[in-house]
């Protein structure tokens, strides 16, 4: 009787050990399902991107001789549940048991430990063999805490995994962090590396995507899929970015440009979130790059804090507050979103482009994701619950272990300040000094009242005013309130008139 073992469309880790060997009694299995096209309204590109991969691995696996049973999106079992599925095959195949790789997700986590305790086989649940660190490890790192400093953890995660450290105790450089020096707005030079990426050609399978009803937002490129879809891929990927933009990463990592659209960035979370790349091999390239004297320690502490610090403490956070952390709402904010989150139809130039770039390319590097879209809708007090579902949607790399941790946490404040110090908000002037988005503005940067005033500028003000009860006391945002000290009454009842002006018609600015 053979073992049915499931692989998850962001578990395309062809490394895996259950690869290492063939056996004719393991049969895996993947599955294009509405419960996944539909949990969130996704982007076009997404859904195309991880069932391309997904039949990509499923192709190489019987390249390698591995017997591989595969649900598309076009078949009739496409519209049941992965557990209704998975009951349906154990039947189909008299399965003497099932496996399946531990999920990044909570929903899909308790769907199949829910489904395994009904079934009448044994359910083993294995590692996906990806992450540095376990699901609980962070919440082990920051017991009895109330605030989770990333850095506290990063520097933990230096040390464990021996990565930029000399003498096994003290940085690499003397220093643990060099973002000081990581924050320089770019004005053309040095040029920005050529798109790394393969295209492909994935008209058909969209057409059948469209064909069984799945709905979805976002320009679909079809013709010319950008994202890595196998191992090989992301791996040219990894190179042309360790050899082209690593070198500028650094400085260049919080600019922002209307002529640039990725500037240093990698391109890399997709590969990374679906696994094709494992992060080990992601630091080890940016480390070697640094200790063969190609790339700044400043550019590559930076590109390592993203993945060893970031990226594995989100999940900790994930983990360790879910459920519930996608129903923090620390402010109360309740708006919807203004109908140009879904076509970048705005006037605000910031916004415009970095919404529109959104839609083209499933892609907006992190600055665009926290200082402009994620910074407009905290200063506008959009609904954290559904500025989640957005970015949930939108983008190519969103899984709810990063994103929500991401939106809610860092770029909302929506949990009262565990993840983050402080809010990320500001006014103009920070989007000004770090990119050009301001010049050619239907809206003035420098007004703060008026009909050309940057609705940023009041909305700064109104939101620090308006919650000075909970926030007045944070060291790290004394400057703003020190500020409103010296303003006048009058001027500040001018921003609070301004701001809500323009909160009243979210959709027209
Ligand atoms: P690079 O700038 O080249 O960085 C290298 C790698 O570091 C990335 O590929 C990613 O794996 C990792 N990384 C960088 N920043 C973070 C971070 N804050 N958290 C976790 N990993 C990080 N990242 C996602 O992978 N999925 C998401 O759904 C997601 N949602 C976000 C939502 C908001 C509101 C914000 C502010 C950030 C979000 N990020 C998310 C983090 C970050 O914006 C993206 O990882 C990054 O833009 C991906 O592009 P890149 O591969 O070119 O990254
Ligand atoms: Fe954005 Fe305001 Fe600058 Fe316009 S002026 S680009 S709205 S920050």
């Amino acid at each position: 009787k053979p073992t049915l073992r499931l692989i998850l469309g962001d578990q395309l880790n062809a490394q895996h050990r259950w690869f290492t060997e063939v056996d004719a009694a393991t049969i895996y299995v993947l599955m294009e399902v509405r419960q996944e096209t539909d949990y969130v309204l996704h982007h076009a590109q997404k859904i195309l991107a991880i069932f391309a991969a997904m039949r990509e691995l499923a192709r190489q696996l019987r390249q390698l001789g591995h017997s591989v049973h595969y649900i598309a999106i076009d078949e009739v079992a496409s519209t049941r549940s992965i557990p209704e599925n998975i009951e349906a095959l154990i039947r189909h195949y008299d399965a003497c048991a099932f496996e399946y790789q531990a999920p990044d997700e909570w929903r899909l986590d308790q769907q199949l430990y829910q489904a395994g305790r009904r079934s009448t086989i044994p359910w083993l649940m294995v590692d996906s063999e990806h992450f540095y660190t376990a699901r609980h490890e962070a919440a082990d790192i920051f017991a009895g805490r109330k605030q989770w400093l990333m850095e506290f953890f990063y520097r933990q995660m230096r040390s464990t995994h021996q990565v930029l450290m000399e003498d096994a105790k003290k940085p690499v450089g003397g220093q643990w962090n060099f973002d000081h020096d990581n924050r320089k707005p770019w004005r053309g030079t040095p040029a920005e590396p050529q798109d790394p990426r393969t295209v492909h050609d994935h008209s058909p399978l969209w057409q059948s995507i469209v064909a069984a009803g799945v709905k979805s937002f976002g320009a679909p490129h079809a013709d010319r899929l950008a994202w890595a879809l196998n191992r090989d891929e992301a791996l040219q990927q990894l190179d042309a970015f360790i050899e082209r933009a690593l070198p500028h990463f650094g400085d260049f990592q919080d600019a922002m440009s209307s002529k640039a659209w990725r500037l240093f960035h990698s391109l890399l979370s997709f590969a990374l979130n679906v696994k094709m790349l494992n992060p080990r091999e992601v630091v080890a390239r940016a480390q070697a790059a640094y200790h063969a004297g190609h790339a700044p320690l400043a550019a590559v502490e930076g590109f390592i804090r993203q993945i060893l610090g970031w990226r594995e403490y989100v999940r900790g956070v994930y983990w360790a507050h879910m459920p519930g952390y996608a129903e923090k709402n620390f402010f109360g904010h309740t708006r919807p979103l203004p109908s140009w989150f879904w076509d970048g139809k705005t006037k605000m130039h910031c916004l415009s482009q970095a919404i529109t770039q959104s839609l083209e390319q499933a892609h907006a590097h992190h600055i665009q994701r926290l200082m402009v879209i994620g910074n407009f809708a905290l200063l506008a007090g959009l609904d954290p619950a559904r500025v989640h579902g957005w970015y949930l949607g939108i983008y190519i790399d969103a899984f709810e272990w990063v994103e929500l941790p991401n939106t809610v946490g860092m770029s909302q404040f929506a949990d009262g300040g565990l993840l983050a110090t402080k809010p990320y908000v500001s006014s103009a002037a920070y989007i000004d000094r770090m990119g050009d988005y301001c010049k050619g503005c239907h809206y003035d940067k420098k007004a703060r009242v008026g009909e050309r005033a940057c609705p940023f500028n009041a909305l700064y003000w109104d939101f620090f005013h308006r919650n000075a009860d909970t926030l007045e006391r944070n060291p790290r945002i004394g400057m703003a309130y020190r500020q409103l000290e010296k303003m006048d009454a009058a001027t500040i009842a001018a921003f609070r008139q301004q701001a809500a002006t323009m909160l009243a018609r979210l959709d027209s600015l």
